[in-house]
């Protein structure tokens, strides 16, 4: 832990000045100045450069080029923004491709994993899961004819999973462990080594999803021999709204494993326009359909700042970032109530805090919805008591985190929550 120790507003601007990834804020619209953005998390920034780009895609491309862009350009975008995320978490190039979503991309690699381990009868998660992924492994275990049982891992202080849980869940009958590398909700963050060797170990395959962790924190696929990985574009990799997302299968299972979704576009040669289906023999075997062209387009912009500020890089500013907003809250909200729903060590914390209260619900509400001249600060709410302030290093800067926890002493010094209803609206 980094020895923070001032308490002013001074020493963030302090900060700010001596951070080296500062300018790169610039690259991203900010178009309400007083607005505190700490939900990175959830629906990344808009990159200024993405405006242009999407303008040529959407007047150039589409508008000029018409149906012969597919060929010069289009029908290798899937792969070559792979290669670039695979910069990002220590894969191959051809290990990657971009397509459909999150939740679907596991269920095509969970149904291919369980198929390559006949016999079988586990699949491993654990109770810090997003829930997307839970129910897609509950309705492949229904398809399945229910065949399988999923063994969700405990924690014992709902914020960290002890290694001897996922030991005592990793058995003989394990067909694949499927987790989450950051948690959504504490920002817990696997070994992701210990964990894929354990499971190889009892013979099972494994599948992390990514979500919290690109463009967050560094990942190696490859260094940790990880089996299968799926994430979001639109999070920490600033894709935008619902864009296409990630999966990774290592090179020497391609062609071993079979996903369930046999479309055109996994097909060895679309265009041959065969009756019958004959698998890619490389990462495009799990594709199935026309990729979402314009949303795939928004993607690449994005990626190219993330790799010219450099994952680690990234990753020294977001533990500095994180240990001064865990500082800030230690000095002012627990002293109110609050506690720390996030671990302390940086090894096992991803690049968000939660922080948990009592009123959460309300104390959010208040957050967003002040009015000028009150800052107004845009966290998000995680049941039942969490509220999630997302640090992305590439446009937060310490006195964002400084003004955020300043406020949320206030409301809850002032109890200015009261003000506001504890019914939940759609999404939170
Ligand atoms: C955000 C997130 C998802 C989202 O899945 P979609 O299919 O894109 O809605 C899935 N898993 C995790 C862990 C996430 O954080």
């Amino acid at each position: 832990m980094m020895d923070f120790t001032r308490t002013d507003l001074e020493f963030a601007r302090e900060l700010d000045s001596r951070d080296e990834l500062a300018p790169f804020r610039d690259e991203f619209v900010i178009a309400e100045p007083d607005l505190i953005y700490l939900d990175g998390n959830s629906l990344g920034r808009l990159p200024k450069r993405t405006i242009d780009f999407m303008r040529h895609a959407v007047e150039h491309e589409w508008g000029q080029r018409l149906i012969r862009l597919w060929n010069d350009g289009w029908i290798h975008t899937p792969t070559e923004l792979g290669a670039k995320i695979a910069r990002l978490v220590g894969a191959q190039p051809d290990e990657i491709v971009v397509t459909e979503a999150t939740s679907i991309n596991l269920f095509k690699l969970a149904v291919a994993a369980l198929r390559a381990r006949p016999g079988r009868t586990k699949v491993v998660s654990d109770v810090f899961n997003f829930p997307s992924d839970l129910y897609i492994l509950q309705g492949i275990i229904d398809l399945l004819g229910r065949r399988h049982r999923l063994e969700l891992i405990p924690s014992t202080d709902s914020i960290t999973i002890e290694p001897e849980a996922v030991s005592a869940a990793i058995d003989s009958e394990t067909a694949l462990v499927s987790l989450t590398h950051v948690a959504f909700k504490s920002a817990f963050m696997y070994d992701m080594a210990a964990v894929t060797e354990q499971a190889h170990r009892a013979g099972a395959l494994v599948l992390w999803d990514l979500s919290h962790s690109a463009g967050a924190v560094p990942v190696d696929l490859n260094g940790c021999d990880v089996d299968l990985a799926i994430g979001c574009t639109y999070k920490y990799l600033n894709g935008g709204p619902g864009a296409p997302a990630f999966l990774y299968v290592r090179r020497d299972l391609q062609t071993q494993l079979n996903q369930p979704m046999w479309g055109w576009f996994a097909a060895k040669n679309p265009f041959a326009f065969d009756l019958e289906y004959t698998p890619a023999d490389d990462i495009a075997r799990y594709k199935v359909g026309t990729p979402p062209m314009l949303s795939m387009k928004a993607i690449e912009p994005a990626l190219d700042i993330l790799l010219e500020a450099g994952m680690e890089r990234l990753r020294a500013k977001s533990i500095r970032q994180t240990e001064y907003l865990i500082f800030l809250a230690e000095q002012w909200l627990v002293p109110l109530g609050f506690t720390i729903g996030t671990p302390r060590q940086n090894k096992i914390r991803g690049s968000h805090v939660s922080i948990r209260h009592a009123e959460s619900y309300r104390i959010n509400r208040a957050l967003i919805e002040a009015e000028p001249p009150t800052v107004k600060v845009i966290p998000d709410f995680r049941e039942p008591d969490n509220i999630r302030l997302g640090i992305a290093p590439l446009y937060t800067t310490f006195t964002d985190i400084y003004r955020a926890i300043d406020r949320l002493r206030e409301i809850a010094e002032q109890r200015i929550y009261e003000q506001y209803s504890a019914e939940r609206g759609m999404v939170t």
